[in-house]
């Protein structure tokens, strides 16, 4: 496979893919959302092969996950020497070297200077119900502060949480009791109507309020953040927002929990998001990027957060040996080369996206961090109304050009290439954003 372009040959989608869709649709559950009918057969670095022999250049990762890109042949030679030797022997119950190799390598490249322990879980939202369970566990208090817009996964704890999208909770209540929502700080689109840069110290204030009124901080178990939110936006904080955030919550003896399944994983240039801004929680989970495609989400606390005893959590499947091979060649492979080009190709991208504001009416925000880009798409730039219907035009006619992007938040299109993407595909894919901008501005007046 030619593995820099795309290159598009039948009507999309082919006559393969038809076949596969109507399957699909007719035995897959239907609560999944595809933006566009894309059937994959083959994934190769950047690049993604439909089963009509179809080629795209693949800006979404699978949803931010191929972080090494498709099929790294270090990763599938890493994946196919375990498989060959040891699948699966549970670590709830047993010893295996990569088990415990994997927690050290994990402890040693999470934030802050305690000692750390980790908890092994097969998902992100899987992580997210361990984090939750030991928040409660080790402060014995049971609320939880959750931002609005953040997405933190759908098991009934983490969707308690998670508040992105109405669907994503409708008819599914009641959820968790406890969980209070708040506003998450967003310099562009503040939830409170302030005026931009104001808001971080709005959504302090606003959590201050609540300790005072309507929820005791002596209850709440932990504040639970993502340090740039992903599917409700690619929003990223004002720089000293997780500084104050962390100091509330050491004020009132609640811990800190970051979410890092999206924005972990070497995605902004640094192994963490957080470490942008310099500060580091009592928890940490992550996911997606952890191991380039095969399931695998982490938890690590802080040792002395972590102070359950035997029997209190664990998982059968969470930290399997394949997966755990996986991902210790895909952090030996980010930290060698792909977190620093990643560093490098966001800076790239958002200095290539800098004039578009002024270019393009339809574009009322570029924000970024690193691999993490987001375009949002406005009715005005004056009032910014978000613009959802234009969004997903741009982004079906993005693939009907060959390239795969996605969108989140309400009107947002998100670049979130594997970390090893190169100018060249960038210049690509930018060209071919443009235009899907300019054709849907024209033909939407
Ligand atoms: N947390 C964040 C920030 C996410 O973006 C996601 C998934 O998109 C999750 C948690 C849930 O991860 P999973 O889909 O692996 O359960």
């Amino acid at each position: 496979m030619d593995n820099r372009l795309p290159q598009i040959k039948t009507p999309l989608p082919g006559p393969e893919a038809a076949r596969v869709l109507a399957l699909d649709h007719k035995y897959v559950s239907p609560s999944y959302t595809r933006s566009y009918p894309l059937v994959a057969k083959r994934g190769e670095g950047m690049m993604v092969e439909d089963v009509d022999g179809n080629r795209f250049l693949d800006f979404s990762a699978g949803i931010a996950v191929v972080s090494t890109g498709h099929c790294h042949p270090d990763v599938v030679r890493a994946i196919q020497r375990q498989a060959a030797t040891l699948i699966h022997m549970s670590g709830t119950d047993f010893y295996y070297a990569l088990l415990a190799e994997l927690a050290e390598k994990m402890a040693q490249i999470t934030p802050g200077n305690s000692a750390q322990r980790v908890c092994f879980a097969n998902s992100g939202t899987e992580a997210m119900e361990a984090a939750m369970k030991l928040a409660r566990y080790h402060t014995q208090r049971h609320r939880f502060i959750a931002f609005l817009g953040s997405f933190h996964g759908r098991t009934f704890g983490s969707l308690s949480l998670t508040a992105s999208k109405a669907v994503q909770r409708h008819r599914f209540g009641p959820l968790l009791p406890g969980v209070t929502h708040v506003p998450y700080p967003n310099p562009y689109r503040c939830a409170l109507g302030h005026k931009p840069g104001a808001c971080d110290c709005d959504s302090i204030g606003f959590m201050e309020k609540l300790f005072k009124t309507a929820v005791p901080p002596e209850e709440v178990a932990a504040i639970v953040v993502e340090p740039v939110q992903g599917e409700g936006g690619y929003v990223i904080p004002p720089r000293n927002f997780l500084t104050r955030l962390r100091s509330l919550a050491d004020r009132h003896g609640i811990l800190l929990i970051f979410d890092e399944v999206q924005c972990g994983m070497g995605r902004t240039g640094k192994m963490w998001a957080s470490e942008h801004f310099g500060v580091a929680p009592d928890i940490l989970i992550t996911a997606k990027g952890i191991a380039s495609g095969m399931p695998l989400g982490v938890m690590v606390a802080r040792a002395e957060v972590m102070n359950w005893g035997p029997g209190a959590h664990a998982s059968t499947f969470g930290g399997n040996p394949v997966c755990c091979a996986a991902a210790m060649e895909t952090i030996r492979l980010l930290q060698e080369k792909y977190i620093s080009n990643a560093a490098r190709m966001g800076e790239y991208i958002l200095e290539r996206l800098g004039n578009w504001r002024e270019k393009h009416p339809l574009v009322g925000d570029v924000r970024g961090l690193g691999l993490m880009v987001g375009v949002e798409l406005v009715k005005s730039q004056q009032t910014r109304e978000p613009h959802p219907e234009a969004r997903q035009k741009v982004i079906r006619r993005a693939f009907e050009q060959g390239v795969l992007i996605l969108g989140c938040g309400e009107s947002t299109v998100r670049f979130m290439p594997p970390l090893i993407v190169e100018r060249e595909q960038i210049d690509y894919a930018l060209e071919v954003l443009e235009r899907c901008i300019e054709e849907t501005e024209s033909s939407m007046g």
